[in-house]
């Protein structure tokens, strides 16, 4: 089948370039010129485990093209994927310039049926917004063309994209058009062929699925870190906790790690718009307003243990960061933990040097130039001169690390674990501190 794709990044790119290896022809467009050119020329513009390669395959077997020519790619796709941001406004609900932008450039150039498939995460009433402004479109062109809105959000996660749009849970395609239901059928098929994780209903419920099921994995992590900070006030241990309460097959084990906060581009923004979205309706989502104030609070803990290690005072400090992605397999740092951490150590008058394998670049994107901010190289280099570690992101590559090594380059013996993978134990033998999140505090 022919398939546009309007937004190049992590969802639109990860999208089309499936969709092109079980076989389809895929047009994707993105209006940043500097991105295409790069696809273009070979390189990736993120990254995500096994895109690249894919992305190569599909380019050389010719099913994969990339443009900034929005014409030709209303032309090309009977399915118009609409992939681009919807970042949040300034009163924290979806901006949905982006969106509505590419539903007029495909009324714009539309000339027969098409299908507008709205993958970005869109409150409830989007697609008839996107209906709207078609209509609106075509009637001031005097055309009378077909044309559906369907919403079909996406669920992968990052640093694991490939393998969940490959392997959904789930395909929601919202639509109350059964001939259109079969035809996103049909192009879902190599991904489901257990079609019972294809699921149609009306297209409200499919965009309030989205927002529901990102609110209710942010509310398990506040949970639990709402937890840990009580686990801590009564001496106890949260992760001996969390295994006690993951035994009961309700409850279950996965999305109950305690830590230093969730980030990424969609929990908050999501939780946020959600919670908006509600008191636009005259309804106050007291839950989810708790969700997002547990997790603001959870972001600035790590801070609070070093510098209470500190007896209060970080000026001249230098704190060793591992991870700097909002969490691993990505170089995303949106809304990353390791940012309120660094940008309150910096406040205090602290300096900062970091490793993390992928995100460097990224952190040097947004933060620039500047004095209190250093990269390494690798995960032992970025100890020398520094005062303290702090683990922030949970890379693989830091679950088993030489203690001892630390210990030898560190200043003082400690390290703090904000997402409690290390072996207390095994780090208190190397003559370290070892402070984590949700466990008796040692000072
Ligand atoms: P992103 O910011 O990585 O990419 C958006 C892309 O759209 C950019 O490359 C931008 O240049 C492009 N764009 C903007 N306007 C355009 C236009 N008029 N025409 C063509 N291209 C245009 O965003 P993302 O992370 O891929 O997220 C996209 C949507 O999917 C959001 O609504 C997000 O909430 C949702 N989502 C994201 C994830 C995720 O893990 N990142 C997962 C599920 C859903």
């Amino acid at each position: 089948m022919d398939v546009t794709i309007f937004g190049t990044g992590y969802v639109g790119l990860v999208t089309g370039t499936c969709l092109a290896e079980v076989g389809n022809r895929v047009l994707c467009i993105d209006i940043d010129p500097d991105k295409i050119e790069l696809l273009n020329n070979g390189g990736v513009p993120i990254y995500e485990p096994g895109l690249e390669e894919m992305i190569h395959a599909n380019r050389a077997a010719g099913r994969l093209r990339f443009s900034t020519d929005a014409k030709a790619g209303v032309e090309h796709g009977l399915f118009q994927f609409i992939a681009v941001g919807t970042p949040p406004d300034e009163d924290g609900s979806a901006d949905l310039q982006y969106v509505l932008a590419v539903a007029r450039t495909i009324a714009e150039h539309m000339n027969e049926y098409r299908i507008l498939v709205d993958k970005s995460t869109v409150p409830v009433g989007t697609a008839d917004r996107v209906a709207a402004t078609v209509r609106e479109v075509l009637e001031r062109r005097g055309q009378k063309i077909e044309f559906d809105v369907v919403s079909n959000p996406e669920f992968l996660k990052e640093g694991a994209a490939i393998e969940d749009f490959m392997r959904p849970d789930r395909i929601i395609v919202g639509t109350d058009n059964p001939r259109t239901a079969e035809l996103l059928r049909a192009l879902y098929a190599p991904f489901n062929r257990n079609h019972q994780r294809f699921f149609v209903m009306d297209v409200r419920s499919a965009e309030l699925t989205k927002y529901a099921a990102n609110a209710m994995l942010a509310t398990k992590i506040s949970f639990m870190n709402e937890l840990s900070n009580i686990a801590e006030a009564v001496g106890a241990d949260i992760e001996k906790v969390r295994i006690g309460i993951g035994s009961d097959p309700r409850i279950g084990y996965q999305f109950i790690y305690p830590g230093c906060g969730y980030g990424g581009s969609c929990f908050p923004k999501d939780v946020r718009a959600l919670e908006r979205t509600a008191n636009a309706l005259g309804y106050t989502a007291e839950l989810l307003q708790a969700v997002e104030a547990v997790n603001l609070r959870q972001k600035r803990v790590l801070f609070q243990k070093i510098r209470d290690y500190f007896g209060g005072d970080l000026a001249g400090r230098t704190i060793a960061l591992w991870g700097l992605a909002f969490k691993p397999n990505t170089d995303d740092m949106r809304e990353a933990s390791s940012r309120v951490l660094m940008e309150c150590l910096w406040e205090a008058g602290a300096r900062v040097q970091a490793y993390d394998p992928v995100a460097i670049k990224e952190a040097q994107r947004i933060y620039g130039e500047r004095a209190d901010l250093q990269f390494a190289r690798d995960a032992l280099s970025v100890l020398d001169r520094a005062d303290a570690l702090v683990l922030v992101t949970e890379w693989s590559e830091f679950r088993s690390p030489d203690f001892t090594a630390i210990r030898a380059r560190l200043r003082h013996p400690v390290i703090f674990d904000g997402r409690n993978i290390l072996d207390g134990d095994q780090a208190r033998a190397a003559g370290l501190t070892y402070i984590s999140i949700g466990r008796t505090p040692l000072i």
